[in-house]
C-alpha cells in the first residue's frame, strides 16, 4: 500500500514533534524549515502534564524526561516569599496524570530532530503558499521549488504562511511586557527543588530546576513599546550571549 505523504513546514517544537508522531505511525514525511541550520537557541521550556502524555503518545515521554529534573510542584509566591498558589508534583500527578518539568528549548528541540531521518529536514526552505486540488496539495517555496503531497501541516510558528493561506493572518498583539530568559551554568548557584513564579508590581521572575544541577529563570518588566526597542538592542550585547541570556522571541 502506497504511504501517505505529509508535508510539515516549520521544524520548531512543533514540527519536529509532529514528524516524530507522523512517522511512527507509518507516513512519509518531509519537513520543511527556513532557517539555515538549525543551531542551538533558546532557554527554557515549561512542559505541564498535558505535553508530557502527548510526548508518551509519541513514544518520546523517557527520552524528555532525562532533559529535565524530573517532574516537580510549581507555584506562585508574593514578593515577599508567601505563596499565593502552591501546586506539590502529587497533587499535579494525582489531578492531571503528570507533574511539571522543565527542560532547555535546544535540548528538547535537537532531541525531537535526532529522531528523525536526516534526509527528510529540508533547511533554508521557506513556504510561500499552497494550493489544494483533488484531494492533494501543491506547497511552495521562495527558490521556486514545488512539491506535492497527501497532507500539509503548519507548523511554522506565529506569523504563519500555512494558516494566513487557510484564513487569515494571525492578529499580533504586543501585550505591555517583555520577557528575559537564561540558564544558570552547571553547579554555578544553589539549586531549588520545585518550581516558582514570584509576581509583584511591574515585575514578574521564575524559577525552574532542570538537569545538570542548572536553573532555568526567566523575569517579566512592563515595558512600552517603545522602551521594549531599547532593551532589545541592550540584550543583544555579547555579555548576555555568554551567559545564556536570550529575549523571548517576538
Ligand atoms: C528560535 C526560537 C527560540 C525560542 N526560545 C524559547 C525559549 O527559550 N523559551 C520558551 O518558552 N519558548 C521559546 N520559543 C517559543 C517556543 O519554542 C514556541 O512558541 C513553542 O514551542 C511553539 O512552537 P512551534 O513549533 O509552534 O513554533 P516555533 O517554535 O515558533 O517554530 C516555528 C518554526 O517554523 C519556521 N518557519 C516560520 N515560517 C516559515 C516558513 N514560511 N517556511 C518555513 N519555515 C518557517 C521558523 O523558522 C521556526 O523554526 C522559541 C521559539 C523560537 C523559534
Amino acid at each position: 500500500m502506497t504511504k501517505l505523504k505529509a508535508v510539515i513546514i516549520g521544524c520548531g517544537i512543533g514540527g519536529a514533534t509532529t514528524a516524530v508522531a507522523l512517522t511512527g505511525s507509518g507516513m512519509d514525511v518531509e519537513l520543511y524549515e527556513q532557517a539555515p541550520e538549525l543551531f542551538e537557541v533558546g532557554a527554557g521550556v515549561g512542559l505541564w502534564a498535558n505535553a508530557l502524555r502527548a510526548l508518551e503518545t509519541v513514544g518520546m515521554l523517557e527520552k524528555v524526561l532525562s532533559l529535565s529534573a524530573g517532574p516537580v510542584g510549581t507555584g506562585v509566591r508574593r514578593p515577599d516569599g508567601q505563596w499565593l498558589l502552591r501546586l506539590p508534583r502529587d497533587v499535579m500527578e494525582s489531578r492531571w496524570g503528570g507533574g511539571f518539568i522543565s527542560v532547555h528549548r535546544a535540548e528538547l528541540h535537537g532531541l525531537l530532530v535526532s529522531e528523525l531521518d536526516p534526509a527528510s529536514v529540508h533547511l533554508g526552505a521557506h513556504c510561500t503558499g499552497f494550493e489544494q486540488e483533488n484531494g492533494r496539495v501543491q506547497v511552495r517555496f521562495d527558490n521556486g521549488n514545488e512539491i506535492e503531497a497527501d497532507v500539509l501541516i503548519g507548523a511554522d510558528g506565529v506569523r504563519s504562511v500555512v494558516r494566513a493561506g487557510l484564513s487569515s493572518p494571525a492578529r499580533l498583539r504586543y501585550r505591555g511586557y517583555t520577557n528575559w530568559r537564561g540558564v544558570t551554568p552547571p553547579r554555578s548557584v544553589p539549586l531549588v527543588t520545585e518550581g516558582m513564579d514570584t509576581w509583584g508590581r511591574g515585575g514578574h521572575f521564575g524559577l525552574q530546576p532542570t538537569s545538570g544541577d542548572r536553573i532555568l529563570w526567566y523575569a517579566d518588566a512592563t515595558l512600552t513599546r517603545e522602551a521594549r526597542m531599547v532593551t532589545t538592542s541592550a540584550s543583544n550585547c555579547s555579555k548576555c550571549s555568554e551567559t545564556g541570556t536570550t529575549r523571548s522571541p517576538p
